[in-house]
């Protein structure tokens, strides 16, 4: 039988394996107009390290613009969003907070990567070139050293034998592995794929969200995945949030959502899964 001393445990060790890390990103009170349009009315969400969430919900609800945010391109006309603990927009001077300026926004930058619908490569350079920029001009890489992290995440993504192929003789699916692994060379700490299958051919959507599953399952790296891929959703995440109309309407394990939606707006979206 086991000593009894094997039982005692610390209260304090206790309580510090029941608490959560602080999230990676945290939109507390987001709201966003364009215009006369109120796209987003009041969001809060956190994300944890390593968690992989996916955002569901009917086009125009505010999806991508969530997503942006993080990148600073667009910026919420009201609320705060933080980034491992750091206010997005704000920076402090003198112990006053100020506008954040364009030093501070790179620096929050650093820690997000995104992936379009539209790959957004460059056509003029050559994959290996495309993924190993970034690491050059930003990271202060020396050019051998950007390209070993480049190559190691071009086999990453499968592209490892592409490397002096330019983007026009890429299919879909193979661009995007591109732009994912040009992101992933920047080692976020949080990603958003923003609609990353949809302008695919159908037989291309496989190979992309293949690659995506493998580096969830790496585990260290928080996702924002915008998608209309339900059963992709319920694969990969480990929170599925429910959008529409600018707010939050339900979210929950994918096991929850899926299978027992409790708003009739959630019921109604899901149906024209089936
Ligand atoms: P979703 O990703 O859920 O489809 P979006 O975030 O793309 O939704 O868009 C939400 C709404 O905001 C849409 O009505 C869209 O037309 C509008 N919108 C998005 N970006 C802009 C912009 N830069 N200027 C004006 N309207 C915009």
């Amino acid at each position: 039988t086991e000593p009894e001393s094997t039982l005692h445990i610390e209260p304090s060790s206790l309580h510090a394996a029941s608490a959560k890390p602080n999230p990676i990103v945290s939109y507390q009170s987001i709201q966003k107009s364009f215009g006369d349009l109120h796209v987003i009315k009041g969001i809060d969400l956190d994300i944890y390290p390593g968690e992989k969430i996916a955002l569901i919900g009917p086009s125009g609800s505010g999806k991508t613009t969530l997503g942006r945010m993080l990148m600073t391109l667009e910026e919420p006309t009201s609320g705060t969003i933080l980034i491992d603990d750091e206010p997005l927009w704000q920076t402090e001077l003198k112990g006053k907070r100020i506008r954040a300026n364009e030093k501070h926004l790179r620096k929050m930058r650093s820690k997000v990567g995104m992936v379009f619908q539209h790959f957004n490569l460059f056509p003029h350079m050559s994959v290996l070139n495309n993924v190993s920029m970034a690491p050059r001009s930003v990271l202060k890489l020396t050019k051998e050293e950007a390209e070993e992290q480049a190559i190691m995440m071009l086999r990453k993504v499968g592209l490892d034998q592409k490397l002096q192929v330019y983007p026009s003789q890429l299919s879909g699916g193979q661009k995007q592995r591109v732009a994912i692994a040009r992101a992933l060379v920047m080692q976020p700490k949080v990603m958003v794929f923003d609609e990353v299958t949809s302008a695919l051919d159908p037989e291309l959507v496989g190979e992309v969200l293949f690659v995506i599953k493998e580096i969830a399952d790496e585990g260290q790296m928080a996702m924002m995945l915008i998608t209309h891929e339900m059963e992709f959703a319920r694969e990969v995440a480990d929170r599925v949030v429910f959008g529409a109309d600018g707010l939050i309407v339900e979210q929950g394990t994918p096991e929850d959502i899926f299978t027992n939606p409790q708003s009739e707006r959630l019921q109604a979206f899901l149906k024209r899964f089936l």
